[in-house]
């Protein structure tokens, strides 16, 4: 890939399976993304996006024992050939329990420790805290003992404390689902503001639709290990046949111009509420 080039992850036809499968989990999935992209991963449980996200990361096979045939570039390395340690520091993950991902005792520490590890000078290492803790809105936060805080103040934590590698890509898996309403609330307004105001390049396993039509860019759908339907939340969403076909719950908005365009209604398929607001507002 050339230096120029602005595909961060580029996948062509690939397939895995972990080495305790009987079968193949993620089949003959290619996708794009580019800088700056913000990608949604929509599946029921068990479609195989944790592993998708796994084979990205370079964990799959690197660290979980398993098979990855296909091409997989992230920012012009092949983890399967080149081993997933050249994507040290390139790419974050954050996963669905913050519990289990944070271990010293105050904020400050815990988004030290990464670039610590990397073993920066002191004064990166700051800057990078100040940074990420401005990106994630833990400003106040800093001294605070993180058991202390709430499960969305928590993974907000968690998600700093990997952006302070600057990583070229950010993955999160279902980083909402072990949250209450509040804190879902809390961390994806968070990550629209990673991918609004900081520009990040980020893949996030996320079920909630109303929000993921609002931020991103391309919606990918999978079920059974494949890429059923992608592009843009316009693009997904307007093949109702499809999305009813696979029980896939669109937008609220979405779903009413399904059952209007069902009784002949013709309409074009709104995913946001605003699209849907101003073709009401029309002048008959
Ligand atoms: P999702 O994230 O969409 O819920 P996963 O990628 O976690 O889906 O799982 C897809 C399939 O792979 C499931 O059938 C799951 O049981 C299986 N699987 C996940 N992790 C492993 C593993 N480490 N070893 C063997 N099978 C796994
Ligand atoms: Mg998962």
């Amino acid at each position: 890939m050339g230096s120029g080039s602005d595909l961060i992850v580029r996948l062509v036809d690939v397939s895995a399976k972990y080495v305790t499968s009987d079968r193949w989990i993620v089949r003959n999935v290619s996708l794009e993304v580019s800088k700056g992209e913000m990608v949604v991963l929509m599946g029921p449980s068990g479609c195989g996006k944790s592993t998708l996200l796994n084979i990205i990361a370079g964990l799959l096979p690197g660290v979980i024992p398993g098979y990855v045939e296909g091409e997989v570039l992230v920012d012009g390395i092949n983890p399967v050939k080149q081993g997933y340690k050249m994507l040290t520091g390139k790419v974050g993950m954050v996963y669905q329990n913050p519990e289990i991902q944070i271990i010293t005792r105050s904020v400050v520490e815990e988004l030290a420790m990464a670039p610590e590890n990397l073993g920066l000078p002191k004064e990166e290492i700051m800057s990078r805290v100040e940074w990420a803790l401005d990106a994630l809105g833990l400003r106040g936060y800093e001294n605070k003992d993180p058991q202390t805080l709430s499960g969305g103040e928590k993974q907000l934590v968690a998600i700093a404390s990997v952006l302070t590698m600057k990583p070229k890509l950010l993955l999160l898996d279902e980083p909402t689902s072990m949250l209450d309403h509040i804190g879902t609330r809390l961390v994806l307004k968070a990550i629209s503001t990673l991918k609004e105001e900081y520009g990040l390049t980020i893949i996030v396993a996320e079920h909630r639709v109303e929000w993921a039509v609002n931020v991103a860019d391309k919606i990918y759908l999978m079920t059974d290990g494949r890429i059923v339907l992608g592009g843009t939340p316009k693009q997904v969403f307007s093949q109702w046949e499809t999305i009813t076909k696979l029980g896939i719950r669109p937008p609220g908005v979405t779903e009413i111009a399904y059952e209007l365009i069902k009784r002949g209604v013709k309409l074009e398929i709104p995913v946001r509420l605003e699209e849907f607001e101003k073709t009401l507002g029309e002048e008959p």
